[in-house]
């Protein structure tokens, strides 16, 4: 596979500042930040889209989120409100084809999404 720019982050050939990291999930701070809080969460199995996930990336998503919301416990957002975005494909705005989940918070969020 040639290596995503979320792969190169994960195997440390690009700086970031990371916020979680286990054997499986990975987090860290959002480039251009769009709220108070910014953080991406990835599997650092490398899955382009939602599209391409499998029934046996279900664990392996659903620890992702779970760490998602951990994380915004950690930051003192979980009661005051976020949002974790997913967008899929480009007219959704997916940049990065390596399935990533926003974790924004820390201001009050528009719905419905632009
Ligand atoms: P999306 O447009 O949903 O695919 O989101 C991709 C996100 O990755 C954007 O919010 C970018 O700011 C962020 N991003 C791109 N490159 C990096 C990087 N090297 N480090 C941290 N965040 C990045
Ligand atoms: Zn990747």
């Amino acid at each position: 596979m040639d290596q995503c720019v979320f792969c190169k982050i994960a195997d440390r050939e690009l700086p970031s500042k990371i916020v979680f990291e286990n054997d499986r999930v990975l987090a860290f701070e959002d480039l251009n930040p769009q709220a108070p809080t910014h953080i991406l969460i990835v599997p650092k199995k490398h899955i382009p889209t939602l599209n391409d996930a499998t029934p046996e990336d279900e664990t392996l998503l659903g620890e992702v989120i779970l760490c998602a919301a951990t994380i915004a416990k950690d930051r003192r957002i979980s009661t005051s409100g976020y949002r974790l975005v997913a967008n899929t494909m480009g007219g959704a705005g997916q940049s990065v084809f390596h399935i990533h989940f926003h974790l924004l918070g820390g201001r009050s969020l528009a719905w419905p999404p632009g």
